[in-house]
């Protein structure tokens, strides 16, 4: 998912619609904006692509001071309008909207102990949780309510809290999920992506720390904490798949993280042969260069995305997700054939876009595939929002690199080391793993993972 937020703007709602729509690659199953003009809250909302659900009219009725908005992924939680952000609560003690990016490891803990004080439930949605604690929190002021229920959520979140008077602004104590603070005019943004701030010509302030609370309201930003900071373990695979290339995620570009990652990786395996290096749009192409560049191999394009399509994952089942390969995909044939083929990817998760792809490289005449990955086998689940699926599903969890080569039918199959990863991305923390959550590689998770801890896709 992603999240936007800002504070002290004139158009605040068409200012979110921007935003939202830089972060359109993080969810493309539902968006919204919730928008207070110091009075009260009122939302705009709707599945679908962010073009889809807003129009000028929709946007013009929510005028005001400030809103908060998000992009909602198709796999966190359940599907249907009741699970779209930002949630929004009306109670005689005052109105409260909440955008949610992550996903919590105890919510069903949380929401079973809350069940039983009486709270119902309107959506699947864990961030539901999050707003009944603060609404039973008996202390005051609102953002010590905001502070006593943060303390009890375990996982990941990149956390807004509007009220009408303030916008509250929490990163988790690992900083798991990305979260930016930034300047536009006398007012703030906050988002997921910096992206976000370069679409409306906001300025980069920091990154939002691991366990901040950020409290904006009309006299400014203010700054405290809500938990120490517990080892920094920022996804990793923000950095090799999810954000945006123009993003920079802790002062490091995303597309140079990449490009380092294809050069570390084309150094890897400098005893394949190959007469073209092609990249799978768009996630893979920042590495793809890298590796060409690296290997004096030329990078071409050998695959052609239709743009039109969503991403593969958003389709349901399997059956459906295979489909989506095939629309969205292209091989140019000029390209491909009679070479053999260097194919970067990003990751394999299922093993089922890398297969259609060689098979499609092959059709159109590729003599060989070599199918080079810019991230490390993934051989466990992520329960931090990232929808990497179950173990039964991931195929690296149960067959090692020959069998999945053959599966996925390439010539040969390599995939960068972990080591290798993580030098690449450079981050400039000191610890073993640079700050970085490595658990989808790894099996180690930085927080607590409980016996009924669901997968997104489960609730
Ligand atoms: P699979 O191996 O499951 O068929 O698909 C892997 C491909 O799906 C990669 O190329 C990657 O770009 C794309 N993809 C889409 N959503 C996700 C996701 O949530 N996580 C990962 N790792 N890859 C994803
Ligand atoms: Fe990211 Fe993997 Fe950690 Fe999930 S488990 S947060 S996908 S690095
Ligand atoms: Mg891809």
């Amino acid at each position: 998912c992603g999240v936007f937020g800002i504070w002290g703007n004139s158009s605040p709602a068409h200012l979110s619609y921007y935003g939202l729509h830089a972060l359109q690659h993080r969810g493309q199953e539902g968006a919204g904006i919730v928008v207070t003009d110091g009075e009260g809250l009122r939302a705009v909302k709707g599945e679908g692509l962010v073009s889809e659900v807003f129009n000028e009219d929709k946007l013009r009725k929510v005028n005001g001071k400030a809103a908060i908005a998000h992009v909602r992924y198709a796999t966190a939680g359940g599907s249907g309008m009741e699970n779209v952000q930002p949630l929004l609560f009306h109670s005689s003690t005052g109105s409260l909207a909440i955008a949610h990016n992550g996903n919590l490891v105890n919510a069903n803990h949380l929401k079973q102990y809350l069940e039983r004080q009486g709270s119902i439930f309107h959506s699947s949605s864990d961030t539901e949780v999050v707003a009944h604690l603060i609404k039973k929190s008996k202390l005051s002021p609102f953002r010590a309510k905001v502070k006593e229920a943060l303390n009890l959520l375990k996982g990941a979140y990149s956390l807004l809290v509007m009220t009408k008077e303030e916008m509250l602004v929490a990163r988790d104590p690992h900083g798991l999920r990305p979260l930016s603070l930034g300047k536009l005019g006398d007012g703030w943004v906050v988002a997921s992506e910096t992206c976000a701030f370069d679409l409306i010509g906001a300025e980069f302030v920091r990154s939002v720390e691991p366990g901040e609370l950020l409290i904006i309201n009309d006299k400014g930003v203010t700054s405290d904490r809500f938990v120490d900071m517990q080892g920094r373990a920022m996804c990793a695979m923000e950095y090799v798949y999810l954000a945006r290339p123009d993003s920079d995620i802790d002062g490091i570009n995303v597309h140079m993280a990449r490009k380092r990652m294809g050069k570390q990786l084309a150094r890897e395996c400098a005893h394949i042969e190959g007469d073209v290096v092609t990249g799978v749009p768009d996630s893979s192409i920042s590495a793809a260069i890298g590796f060409a560049e690296e290997s004096g191999i030329p990078y071409e394009l050998g695959l052609i995305k239709n743009r039109y399509v969503g991403r593969t994952f958003i389709q349901p089942t399997q059956e459906l997700r295979e489909r989506g390969v095939k629309m969205k995909l292209s091989p140019v044939v000029q390209v491909v054939k009679g070479k053999r083929v260097i194919m970067v990817d990003d990751s394999i998760v299922r093993g089922t876009t890398s297969r259609r792809i060689v098979r499609m490289l092959k059709e159109a005449g590729a003599a060989e595939v070599h199918v080079v990955i810019s991230s490390p086998p993934m051989t466990d689940p992520c329960f931090y929002g990232i929808d990497t699926s179950t173990h039964e599903e991931l195929i690296a969890a149960n067959h090692n690199v020959e069998e999945i080569r053959q599966a996925i039918e390439a010539d040969s199959l390599t995939f960068l080391s972990a080591e290798g990863m993580v030098e690449s991305i450079a981050r400039p923390f000191e610890d073993a793993n640079r700050g970085l959550c490595l658990a989808c590689f790894t099996g180690k998770y930085p927080t607590e993972i409980f016996p009924d801890t669901l997968l997104p896709h489960e609730k």
